[in-house]
């Protein structure tokens, strides 16, 4: 497509993007650009349809099926790609070093042939001008062989390096598909990793397991008052708010637009309630200011379910169990939080 994009073709392509992207009152941000630019070239089938499917729909664009669209097929496809080209490069390496070590071997061999064959001579030369001639001929094989060994090792090292570098890059696209890219914190993908192994742990040594999950109160209302970006800086706070009273063992992740959990590993529910209520008080307590024109935006709160693991019983159940007590919440006035079995506690004066 962007070769198209330089050309009168591409500059109506990019003015249709502009146009159905306002009609839609789709956010100008660089991802939904993405997203509409290949949608009106038609350059990504499956993306297209999904996005021809949505807009049959009728219904607006919410900016999550928007981000999960970019995510889905640019995000993770250009990770793909990063997997693939360290593949390869790894693959040329490892091919290259086979060759110096085949070469190797071919002249380990010559040189053997030449010992043996100076060895045979040994038994019947008699004059000192071929004895000169074969010590000669030992000396210069003997050169090339010591050459060949510095330069196998050479070789050797720096293919240590390139694979150690590989290595390094290979870790940076793995951490960044695990990674959030909005706020930091883990990603869908890591939480689901990660409760697997909390559930593993928790039945293994029999400590207790627990989770949060918590979803911004009224956020539409503040987007729509506001503009997506600033709800954009919002989401990164409440992320932040999180990170901050988490202990190094627990999991912060973005579960889903405006929605967070954090995974607890070793931790009792007393521990859980007091870490949701901090962040409950936190969140509420800041005055939010408007980053680009310091405009005073007030302050947010959220809601949170917590819930303890139950031996035996499945991530799918626990995750659910969670999520009603968070309804529960929602139902109950929100900003506080509710635990297995409370009517919503943590309750505050809102
Ligand atoms: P409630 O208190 O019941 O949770 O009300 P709510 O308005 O927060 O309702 P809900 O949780 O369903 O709304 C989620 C909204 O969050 C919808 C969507 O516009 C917004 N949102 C989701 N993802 C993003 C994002 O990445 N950035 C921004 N700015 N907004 C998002
Ligand atoms: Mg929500
Ligand atoms: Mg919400």
């Amino acid at each position: 497509m962007s070769g198209r994009l330089q050309t009168s073709e591409g500059i109506e392509i990019a003015r249709k993007a502009l146009d159905l992207m306002a009609e839609k009152c789709v956010a100008p941000t660089p991802q939904n650009y993405a997203l509409f630019t290949h949608f009106t070239a038609d350059s990504n089938a499956e993306m297209c349809a999904e996005m021809r499917g949505a807009l049959d729909a009728g219904g607006p664009l919410e900016p999550a099926f928007l981000e999960d669209l970019y995510d889905r097929h640019f995000t993770f496809k250009r990770i793909q790609d990063a997997v693939l080209e360290v593949g390869g490069a790894m693959s040329r390496e490892l091919g290259a070093v086979v060759k110096s070590l085949e070469d190797a071997e071919r002249d380990t061999a010559a040189y053997g042939q030449v010992l043996a064959g100076a060895s045979g001579e040994l038994g019947t030369t008699t004059d000192s001008a071929s004895m000169k001639r074969m010590i000669e001929g030992l000396v210069s094989a003997t050169a090339r062989m010591q050459r060949r060994s510095r330069d196998l090792e050479k070789r050797l090292m720096e293919t240590h390096q390139e694979v150690n570098l590989l290595k390094t890059n290979l870790e940076k696209v793995r951490e960044e598909s695990m990674t959030d890219a909005l706020t930091g914190v883990a990603n869908r993908k890591r939480f689901d990793e990660s409760m697997r192994a909390a559930r593993r742990e928790a039945d293994m040594k029999s400590t207790p397991m627990t989770l949060i999950m918590c979803d911004i109160d009224h956020f539409k209302r503040f987007n729509d008052t506001w503009g997506h970006q600033t709800g954009d800086q919002i989401i990164r706070f409440v992320a932040a708010c999180l990170a901050r009273f988490s202990k190094d063992y627990h999991l912060v992740a973005r579960y889903g637009g405006e929605e967070f959990a954090i995974v607890m590993p070793r931790t009792g529910m007393d521990e859980a309630r007091t870490l949701a209520e901090k962040v409950r008080a936190t969140v509420e307590s800041k005055r939010l200011l408007r980053k680009s024109t310091n405009e005073d935006l007030g302050n947010i709160t959220i809601s949170l379910g917590v819930s303890q693991y139950r031996e035996g019983e499945s991530i799918e159940a626990l995750i659910e169990r969670c999520d009603t007590n968070l309804y529960k919440t929602k139902q109950t006035g929100r900003n506080r939080w509710t635990g297995d079995g409370d009517a919503a506690e943590g309750a505050v004066a809102a």
